[in-house]
């Protein structure tokens, strides 16, 4: 059988944007109301994508480390929270408009991209001059003018218009504000969380005090952050409202390169026992990371649109519990036996998006190839995080085959999610399961009937082997696990 898998290189992100509505792995939120900008919901085979990617995580973070603890934070916090961590006051993104195609953009991001073209285009003495002015624009008192008068000298175009006529670049703060209670005259502002650290900073000394851990130690937490994202035209890379997977690991002062360190790779790894190839993935250095980190990286996938950025690994020294200490009077530190110190520990982050992790194993999985001189779409996802992990098809739909195959779907169906499908030539069935990303398709047939077992068809080689019907759940077992 012919199996020619096409190089990524020629996915297109809107070809698997469609397929993501067509089979119903995410949608337009309110779409019959003509949809709600950068807002989206995870349909059938998307929720169990995105279960599996929290599973995955939870399972790595928390089961596998005995001193790392989850915790689930709610959303609303005190609005104190975010006065202390700077939020109310420097949660900004510096945003320019451009007048020609009315579109808006982070200059930050735009003068990146600018430098990114330099280097591709092997002008690296000119990028390096950019990238040097870019930090210094950065670190200058007025910020907004320095990125403005970067993009003006460096006559940088606008990406959708290639006009050349810009605003300002101005800040906008990215938290949703919302109102508690109903008393008249009372300060009832509110946030919605803009990411979930905080939630697990202002818990450090009950889980400490509830919990078995010493230093260092981490806080695991999965949940839903919010941000009034202005550029946000990108699917599920940019929405306002997103799920995030964040572990805060709180070290003795000092040794906090040496935990980032260990942080770097060990969130690297991840991402390619997921399924991704580490040449798809980057390091990208902050040059200038947040004024209270000692060290900033983000690890980047080569998404059809670029280069972007999926999980940041922060080194953010004592700030947070400082700040949270001196705005709320409460203690920070901790004592340490070990040492017999007590001090306010320094915290090393690791913040993936789980939607963003979604949207890069949709972009990585999508293929196009042919077979038997038939064109099929396949989502080649690694077993652990495929929302299908079987199709069950009796090959007609009669002579007691159904029965036996449903039968099998049943033994089957405790352990993994499996999809029974008697509709539509054994061709077309493939075909479905292929899109939906299921890496086993089992089908009964006449031998199955008479004592020969099942054909086991592996997604990805095409291979067909026959399993007695017994063997079958172990043979399930052994696939997803990458024994088979
Ligand atoms: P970006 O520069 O892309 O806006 P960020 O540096 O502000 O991201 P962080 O605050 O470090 O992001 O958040 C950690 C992770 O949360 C990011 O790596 C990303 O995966 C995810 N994330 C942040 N903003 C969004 C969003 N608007 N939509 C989806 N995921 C997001």
């Amino acid at each position: 059988m012919a199996f020619k898998p096409q190089p990524m290189s020629s996915t297109r992100f809107d070809e698997i944007t469609a397929l993501c509505k067509r089979r119903g792995f995410v949608f337009q939120s309110s779409e019959i109301y003509g949809g709600l900008g950068a807002t989206y919901d995870y349909g059938p085979l998307g929720v169990e994508l995105k279960r599996n990617v929290r599973e995955q995580w939870w399972r790595d973070m928390v089961y596998a480390n005995k001193n790392i603890e989850g915790i689930d934070a709610a959303i609303l916090m005190h609005p104190k929270v975010w006065k202390a961590s700077g939020h109310v006051d420097a949660f900004h993104d510096p945003l320019i408009d451009d007048k020609a195609s009315k579109r808006r953009y982070r200059a930050d991001q735009l003068i990146e991209q600018h430098i990114d073209r330099l280097r591709s285009k092997g002008k690296t003495e000119r990028a390096d001059t950019v990238q040097k002015r870019f930090t210094e624009a950065l670190n200058a008192e007025d910020m907004p003018k320095a990125l403005h008068s970067l993009i003006l000298s460096e006559e940088i175009r606008g990406p959708d218009s290639g006009a050349f006529d810009w605003t300002d670049v101005r800040q906008f703060n990215m938290m949703f504000e919302t109102k508690v209670g109903a008393l008249a005259g009372e300060d009832s502002s509110i946030y919605l969380r803009p990411e979930t650290a905080q939630g697990i900073f202002v818990n450090f000394q009950n889980v400490l005090a509830t919990s078995r851990v010493q230093i260092p130690f981490g806080i695991a937490q999965i949940g839903k952050a919010f941000r009034n994202e202005i550029v946000a035209r990108q699917f599920i890379f940019r929405m306002r409202e997103f799920e995030q997977m964040e572990m805060q690991y709180f070290v003795q002062p000092g040794t906090q390169l040496e935990a980032y360190e260990l942080w770097r790779s060990r969130r690297w790894d991840w991402h390619v026992r997921n399924g991704i190839p580490a040449s798809k993935l980057r390091w990208h250095v902050h040059e200038k990371p947040a004024h209270y980190a000692d060290a900033a990286v983000d690890i980047q996938y080569e998404f059809p649109i670029g280069w972007q950025e999926i999980e940041g690994i922060h080194s953010r020294t004592d700030y947070d519990l400082s700040r949270h200490q001196e705005y709320s009077g409460k203690k920070m530190q901790i004592f340490d036996q070990a040492s017999g110190s007590r001090f306010i520990p320094y915290v090393v982050e690791t913040s993936a998006g789980l939607d963003r992790t979604v949207l890069m194993l949709l972009c990585e999985a999508y293929r196009k190839d042919v077979v038997e001189g038939r064109s099929r779409t396949v989502m080649a996802f690694a077993p652990s995080v495929a929302p299908i992990k079987v199709g069950v098809f009796p090959l007609l739909r009669k002579d007691g085959m159904p029965e036996r195959a449903r039968a099998i779907t049943d033994a089957l169906r405790c352990e993994w999610n499996v999809f029974y499908d008697e509709k539509g030539s054994i061709g077309k069935r493939y075909r479905r399961m292929d899109e939906a990303g299921a890496p086993l398709c089992i089908t009964i047939d006449r031998d199955t009937l008479e004592g020969e077992g099942v054909t086991v068809r592996n997604r990805d080689t095409l291979e067909q082997v026959r399993v007695a019907d017994d063997q079958v759940p172990a043979f399930v077992s052994d696939a997803m696990r990458g024994a088979a």
